[in-house]
């Protein structure tokens, strides 16, 4: 290993350990996903759909991939290989494996995947590059002009994660070895004697290498974390193809760059790296970048179902506002948007950041996945006609997979004195706040109803803040501790209830978050929604999809809908649906955006005229999305 730390600091212009400060206080730790035990009725059959049918289904489609990595290792093999990014999947898969075995042993599927992990170490190269595409075809290893196609970067960044998560849920080191060989190769191909700058054009690597060093303590990866994202935007390589480099994240410094550009994906991915590097370094111009990127892409470019990229071509963001219904909107950028969120929190410890954690994941997320766990949506468009859902193995589903089974760790966080509840799923939670062990329990039915109770478990009293997220959607809302409501006082600029005291075994918190539909109107300047409204009720954006409504596509909202929910345990795995009566006097039923195409062909709709609608361009305040009545 050649690279040493920081010798390679003079490569990098305007750069100084001097800037590099210190955090007062390290930022909160997502909670490890073993240790949170889901358990509620939303959840528990989502994750259960993730292990008894998303991971067998996916199998099936690791074949191209563990051909190319026999090859790589020298077998004779037949049949298809696999193309530049496919081994990629296989990680994100073997990620999502990882999750499931912290959450449920499995002996066999632990087999499986040592299997996997033998032939990954027969098909690393003796200098430690394991890309077996790259291998198999002789093509040049981190190919410098190669930016929009090649994915050395981007496949390593995923191995790397799935190895720090086997290694996490099973406490065996073998993959997890083969990742830090294959990240030093990486190092001393940038960052060594011969080293020239350089990056993939897909970012991933940025963010992985950031947590192999949490994982491992070694700087050299938290070097070339910073190296690749410092490297970008100053002419350092010549892109071979007419592709623009913002496409790649190659259009400005990190310092200039005022907003997300480019491929969503890829641009979702590089500002969650440098949030990584921001939470990491604790050094202000990351963390200023990550704001920048924050904002322009939520308060500017997010569907209200929490998409973005609404550009076909170059799978792109657009412009401000620029926010079709019938656009683009990747799931890969959705299950980024959640990974960057929750960064962001750790980040700036606000709940307007898990807000948008909670919309991506409930909404955009949750819609790319069927319910059977198997199928998945590449795009999820606002408004939509007969779009089948399909089975094409591409980035996406084992994306949404790992992202799901991820949920428990979206959820709770904790630092050295507070607790944070950022989403309410049911079940136990076992948090490390300083060095004591405190177990919350969680019992609800949410996102159906808005009760949430908690029970602290701990077997000393333990001194820290509990804090509640107040969502974005709630007007509202009522906390007691023992039966006894806490004043207003306790709801913190943050947005949560901050509820600092001495807790001993058997407290009971109970949380109420008012329900009601309400409808959103979209900024203005958001053209494909003036004069329409979405339907939301708690964290759940509603749509209409012509099945329920004698095929009519959607309705005209009159000024008082009558909306009234009703539970429908029998209907697309249980749901809440809400009925009202459109201006024509027509009755209606809207579902959740999630549950769209889980059945037959039928039109899709969000957004829906709103009769007596006029464009009201005052009173935003930098929002994209509020609240909407009839003379407000
Ligand atoms: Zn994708």
């Amino acid at each position: 290993m050649a690279c040493k730390n920081f010798w390679w600091l003079g490569l990098v212009g305007g750069l100084s350990l001097a800037g590099m400060a210190v955090a007062a206080e390290p930022p909160p730790q997502p909670i490890p996903v073993r240790q949170a035990e889901i358990n509620d009725s939303f959840w528990s059959p989502r994750l259960q759909a993730m292990r008894e049918r998303a991971i067998p289904h996916g199998w099936q489609y690791m074949q191209w991939e563990l051909r190319a990595l026999r090859k790589a290792g020298g077998q004779t093999v037949t049949g298809d290989l696999n193309g530049t990014w496919g081994e990629a999947n296989l990680h994100k898969f073997l990620e999502t494996v990882a999750y499931s075995l912290a959450q449920h042993p499995d002996p066999e599927l632990e087999r499986q995947v040592d299997g996997i992990v033998d032939l990954l170490k027969a098909a690393q190269q003796p200098d430690g590059y394991l890309h077996a595409y790259i291998t198999n075809n002789r093509k040049p290893q981190w190919d410098p002009a190669f930016l929009d196609g090649s994915h050395d970067g981007y496949v390593l960044g995923h191995m790397i994660e799935a190895a720090i998560e086997y290694h996490a849920a099973t406490g065996k080191r073998a993959f997890l070895d083969i990742a830090c060989r294959a990240a030093d190769q990486a190092c001393n191909h940038f960052l060594g004697p011969k080293g020239k700058p350089g990056f993939c054009g897909h970012a991933e690597l940025e963010m992985a290498l950031v947590e192999l060093h949490r994982v491992t303590g070694q700087a050299r990866y938290l070097e070339l974390a910073r190296a690749f994202v410092e490297w970008r935007g100053r002419g350092k390589v010549t892109p071979a193809g007419p592709t623009p480099r913002a496409y790649f994240q190659d259009a400005e410094p990190v310092r200039q760059q005022r907003t997300l550009e480019g491929h969503a994906v890829r641009a979702l991915f590089f500002a969650t790296g440098v949030a990584d590097l921001a939470l990491v370094t604790g050094e202000a111009d990351y963390r200023l970048a990550a704001n920048r990127f924050w904002d322009s892409t939520t308060l500017r470019r997010m569907t209200i179902t929490g998409s973005v990229g609404p550009r076909k071509e170059h799978e792109a963001f657009g412009e401000d506002y620029e926010l079709p219904n019938n656009g683009y909107y990747e799931s890969c950028a959705a299950c980024g948007l959640a990974d960057f969120a929750l960064r962001m929190f750790c980040l700036e410890r606000t709940a307007r950041n898990a807000d948008v954690l909670e919309r991506v994941l409930y909404n955009a997320v949750l819609h790319g996945m069927a319910l059977s766990g198997t199928n998945s949506y590449y795009q999820n468009p606002l408004t939509d006609r007969n779009n089948a859902r399909y089975n094409s193995w591409v980035c996406c589903p084992p994306n949404l997979s790992r992202t799901i089974l991820q949920a428990g760790r979206y959820a709770v966080a904790t630092t050295a004195r507070e607790l944070y509840v950022n989403l309410f799923i049911g079940g136990r939670y076992e948090c490390q706040i300083g060095k004591t062990t405190v177990t919350l329990a969680v019992a609800t039915r949410y996102p159906w109803e808005g009760r949430i109770q908690f029970t602290v478990q701990t077997k000393q009293p333990a001194t820290f803040a509990l804090n509640l997220r107040r969502p974005e959607w709630c007007g509202a809302g009522e906390v007691r501790v023992n039966g006894q409501p806490v004043d207003s006082s306790t709801l913190t600029d943050s947005g949560y209830w901050s509820l600092p005291r001495q807790w001993r075994d058997g407290d009971q918190v109970e949380l109420n978050l008012p329900m009601p539909v309400e409808r959103w109107a979209a900024h203005p300047n958001a053209g494909d929604c003036r004069g329409k409204v979405a339907v939301q009720r708690g964290p759940l954006v509603y749509a209409f999809e012509g099945l329920d409504n004698a095929g009519r596509p959607a309705p005209t909202l009159g000024a008082d809908p009558a909306f009234g929910v009703e539970h429908r345990p029998d209907l697309l795995g249980g749901i809440t649906v809400i009925k009202g009566v459109a201006a024509d006097g027509q009755p209606f039923v809207a579902i959740p955006f999630y549950a769209l195409a889980n059945r037959q062909k039928s039109t899709q709709e969000v957004w829906v005229n709103q009769s007596g609608m006029t464009p009201d361009d005052r009173w935003w305040e930098g929002n994209l999305y509020r609240r909407w009545q009839l003379g407000k």
